[in-house]
């Protein structure tokens, strides 16, 4: 099996080996800059690429925003600048190969119940985390269903109604505009002028002392565990599984993470915090999972 992963700043691809660990991990730049054709294009030929490696049987996709999983369609990705992309036909035509489409947060979650951090939970909250923010609800080892397109919504949350930054999508203040790695960066950068600092060095220089820093980070983790709240109240999560970078956490990380959370919450019940165990893979090995189960159940049909 091979699979990619569509997201705003990274395509990932990986071949799932047979026992089911992902193998040969690759990278590319998306930069949706170009306009969706370039993006489509870039995803055929990373496709390709992955394709030559091995003889898969099938391949996955794990795209972000809303995803219409029964006919591959993304239905509207506006990181990618998509709206109505036929992605499933396109890749099969592509590779002549049977092709299987899933919203990333659900692909991630599926990754992570049956192989990874959610393998032994009943009902977890998986969210990846990074650059774009996505959130799925997993119960029984199933992404909760009816919630994909939700899950894409996540990053989409407004946290700042009042005067906050332009979003992608056509909003203002949503939850990717104050925490993401790219907000961090931008928005320390307009209020010190030093620009193309990482992320993660801001939250270093908080941690260090850094009065601009501490602003940029502190509302960022204010905004992020505000909208994890929301969810883990919503589905009564026992535990969340992190993917992804794990900058907004601080550097002294989860223990952090959860101890905000518990504020917020104000709850004696807080949900257990666990870093992903595909990390920022976790929505391209579920991707390869789905194109996997296509296989099998396609051949119990013929058995059958
Ligand atoms: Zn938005």
């Amino acid at each position: 099996m091979i699979a990619l992963h569509v997201g705003g700043t990274l395509i990932r691809g990986c071949v799932l080996g047979s026992d089911g660990s992902p193998r040969a991990t690759e990278r590319w730049f998306t930069r949706p800059e170009r306009g969706p054709d370039a993006v489509v294009e870039s995803v055929l030929a990373s496709a390709a690429s992955l394709a030559e490696r091995c003889r898969p049987l099938a391949a996955g996709v794990a795209l972000p925003g809303v995803v219409d999983e029964a006919s591959g369609r993304a239905v509207r990705a506006t990181a990618l600048g998509w709206h109505g992309i036929p992605v499933r036909d396109w890749v099969a035509e592509h590779l002549d190969l049977p092709v299987a489409v899933g919203h990333d947060g659900r692909t991630g979650g599926l990754a992570e119940a049956r192989a990874g951090a959610g393998g032994d939970c009943r009902n977890f909250l998986y969210v990846s985390m990074g650059d774009d923010f996505a959130a799925a609800p997993v119960v029984a080892g199933r992404a909760v269903p009816g919630e994909d397109a939700r899950a894409g919504e996540f990053g989409h949350v407004v946290v700042r109604p009042e005067g906050g930054d332009p979003c992608h999508c056509g909003r203002h203040g949503c939850l990717e505009t104050v925490a993401s790695t790219t907000a961090v960066t931008r928005r320390y950068a307009r209020m010190t002028g030093w620009r193309g600092v990482t992320a993660r060095e801001v939250y270093h220089r908080a941690d260090a002392g850094d009065p601009h820093a501490r602003v940029i980070c502190t509302d960022a983790v204010d905004a992020l565990v505000g909208a994890l709240a929301t969810e883990v109240r919503r589905h009564a999560s026992e535990r969340v599984v992190i993917a992804g970078e794990p900058a907004e956490a601080g550097t002294s990380g989860l223990a952090s993470l959860r101890a905000t959370l518990a504020r917020r919450l104000a709850s004696p019940t807080v949900p257990d915090l666990r870093l992903a165990r595909f990390g920022d893979m976790a929505a391209c090995v579920g991707a390869a999972f789905l194109a996997r189960d296509m296989v099998t159940e396609g051949h119990k049909t013929t058995a059958g």
